[in-house]
């Protein structure tokens, strides 16, 4: 009789206990025998199944039936390697045998200790990964029990790439034998964590058991150490935290190589730039110290300066200042302190004055698609303008003379996006990924032919990551590109809180302030001009909604102002209300008339009407007869 705490001490013993019929199927097992094995047996299931065929469950079935006494090792099929001792029972009990399973003994520490002191003698001296990986192999063929080791590496999201093996038999390679296993090679490599498998094929008829142990760097599996097992062996958890700590030593190295790769590529690109920066910096001195010398002459001898020159030199100076601040702007970038000032900005607006500006500076068609509907978004004005000035200096940059430019803005999905479409030299595929990095130029985009430095991007794609948006491209190299700058819309409801913006152009102080109180107190956010010229700064700069312009102001002012002002390329029209007795002769019969002096409620009325009527019914100067704004 046993005593009933027996149970319990069982439970301490490494082995587990298991008692056959002469069937071979189970007749009793101690309850914790799943949870010391692995395998999962009730009374009544046939033993053999729960074994991996092969040489050592032949031996094994071989002493049961002829009920001898056997020791030997067995691989479970959840591929787990056991060693099994057999006692048949006492003859005066019912027939049978003990089955006692223990974890293999198999490790050879002495031998694993040797394996690693090898690759880490490699490691110490190598940063060659070639070098290490094979070095790996050959020491894990010959001091453990492994007949074939592979090192796999998955470098930069390519696929896997064998780049060593050692084979202990050189037959029955498994020259293809990623294909077989592409699942638990697949496994290792996402779950971070040796995987076993059995190779059909390899070895003998049975096959060969492998396990795949995973190249572990600090964030990501850089590969595999895959170890192929003599036929009839499998691998202790015991062995495969060994070899885990092997392949982390060449883990190790791979990573170092990478860094040390990363490294010198980026000196190189360090070197490179500096080349190109101080070459970049040095072509605008070169003629701004002429004309200065060229300048200083002509005062010397009395002469007047052209104004030419101080134009040809104010541009050079205008080319250094943009480099310094590009430079400027990236160790900002770096250092996270380039900031926004965000406010409500009008993105149609700013489309169409910064094509006016190159349309001025370059003989090439640039055109410009605006859409009717007015698109705000928050954005920095200074910081986006710089952003659209650098798409369209790449595109006329990188496109031949003559080549329209297609600027497109459009609204998609609570956002404004804005194309620049060039037919250029486009960008090579291989560059695509890497164009919004700094320093980066494309393989095609050669300095000789095309100078620059590779920060315009990098600089633009920030801004508009700052912006809550995105800069993305398309391009096709030897057709052309497309950049796309997106940014988020406000909502419509931030929109109506915008206030209605009138510019107003008032030669009469007093009546300038009376208009100026009147809208200003109604909600209208108000502009006032002195002059055309200024007049015309202002509307360059912000969108307004209407101008409100006295009809007696000296025509001298009011006719530069009229005639740029028509001449503008403003995405929409902007209408005009007329102040005075009458409409003057230049004025478009349908265009709103209020009284001056001012009378408050009917100013306000013909402001608020004129912001609400349909488009078509607007006085709009553009349908003005172009002679008709030519006041003299
Ligand atoms: P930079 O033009 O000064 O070199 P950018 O950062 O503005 O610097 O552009 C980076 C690289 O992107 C350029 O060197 C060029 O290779 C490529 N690139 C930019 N815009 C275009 C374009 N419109 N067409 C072709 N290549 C372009």
């Amino acid at each position: 009789m046993l005593p009933s705490d027996f149970q319990d001490i069982l439970a301490c013993v490494p082995q587990a206990v298991l008692r056959i019929g002469p069937d071979l199927r189970v007749a009793w097992l101690e309850p914790d025998f799943t949870a010391k094995t692995g395998v999962a047996l009730q009374p009544g299931d046939p033993v053999l199944e729960a074994l991996e065929s092969g040489r050592g469950r032949d031996a094994l079935e071989r002493s049961l039936r002829e009920s001898r006494g056997h020791a030997g090792h067995v691989i479970t099929t959840g591929l787990k390697q056991l060693r099994i001792q057999a006692r048949p029972c006492r003859s005066d009990s019912e027939p049978g045998t003990w089955l006692l399973f223990e974890p293999s003994g198999a490790d050879d520490e002495v031998a694993f200790a040797q394996a690693l002191q090898e690759i880490a003698r490699e490691v110490g001296e190598t940063l060659d990964v070639d070098n290490v990986c094979k070095a790996a192999v050959l020491a894990v063929v010959r001091c453990a029990q492994v007949r074939r080791a592979e090192v796999y590496l998955a470098e930069d999201g390519q696929p896997l790439r064998r780049v060593a093996v050692s084979d202990l038999a050189s037959t029955d390679s498994p020259e293809d034998s990623l294909e077989a296993h592409a699942d638990s090679f697949e496994a290792a490599l996402v779950t971070r964590h040796p995987q076993i498998g059995v190779q059909r094929g390899y070895g003998d008829a049975v096959g060969s058991i492998f396990a795949a142990v995973p190249l572990l760097a600090p964030h990501r599996a850089v590969g595999l150490l895959v170890l192929y097992k003599e036929q009839g062996t499998s691998f202790s958890l015991r062995e495969l935290d060994l070899w885990s700590a092997a392949a982390g030593q060449v883990a190790v190295t791979v990573e170092n190589a990478r860094l040390l790769r990363e490294a010198q590529a980026a000196l190189r690109v360090r070197e490179e730039f500096m080349s190109i920066a101080s070459h970049e910096l040095k072509t605008p001195l070169t003629p701004l110290k002429l004309i200065l010398y060229s300048m200083e002459r002509r005062m010397e001898q009395g002469l007047p300066v052209e104004p030419s020159t101080v134009v040809k030199a104010k541009r050079q100076v205008d080319r250094l200042a943009g480099l310094v601040n590009d430079l400027l702007d990236v160790s900002r970038l770096e250092l996270g302190r380039l900031s926004l000032e965000p406010a409500p900005l009008e993105l149609g607006h700013l489309v169409a004055e910064v094509v006016d500006q190159f349309r001025l500076a370059f003989a090439r068609p640039f055109s410009l698609q605006v859409p009717r509907e007015r698109l705000w978004v928050r954005g920095d004005r200074d910081r986006l303008e710089q952003v659209l000035v650098n798409l369209l200096e790449n595109a006329h940059k990188y496109s031949p003379e003559g080549e329209t430019i297609a600027v497109e803005l459009e609204s998609v999905a609570g956002e404004a996006r804005l194309h620049v479409k060039d037919r250029g030299i486009g960008i090579p595929a291989q560059d695509q990924a890497r164009l919004f990095q700094r320093f980066y130029r494309a393989g095609n985009a050669s300095y000789r032919n095309f100078g620059g430095l590779g920060l315009g991007l990098f600089i633009s794609h920030s801004i508009a990551r700052l912006h809550g948006g995105s800069l993305s491209l398309t391009s096709i190299e030897g057709k052309g590109s497309t950049f796309t700058l997106g940014l988020p819309r406000m909502t419509s409801s931030d929109v109506r809180q915008l206030p209605p913006r009138v510019l107003l152009l008032d030669e009469d102080p007093t009546q300038e302030s009376v208009a100026e109180r009147v809208l200003g107190d109604a909600g209208f956010e108000v502009l006032t001009a002195h002059g055309g010229v200024d007049a015309l700064r202002r509307v360059s700069h912000l969108p307004v909604d209407v101008v409100l312009l006295s009809a007696s102001a000296p025509p001298t002012q009011l006719g530069i102002f009229l005639a740029a002002f028509a001449e503008l390329p403003r995405a929409r029209p902007v209408p005009i209300v007329l102040a005075g007795a009458s409409r003057p002769a230049w004025a478009h019969p349908e265009s709103a008339l209020c009284s001056r002096p001012y009378r408050e409620l009917e100013l306000l009325g013909a402001v608020r009407s004129t912001l609400s009527l349909p488009e078509e019914r607007l006085s709009p100067l553009e349908r003005l007869p172009r002679e008709a704004l030519m006041v003299p």
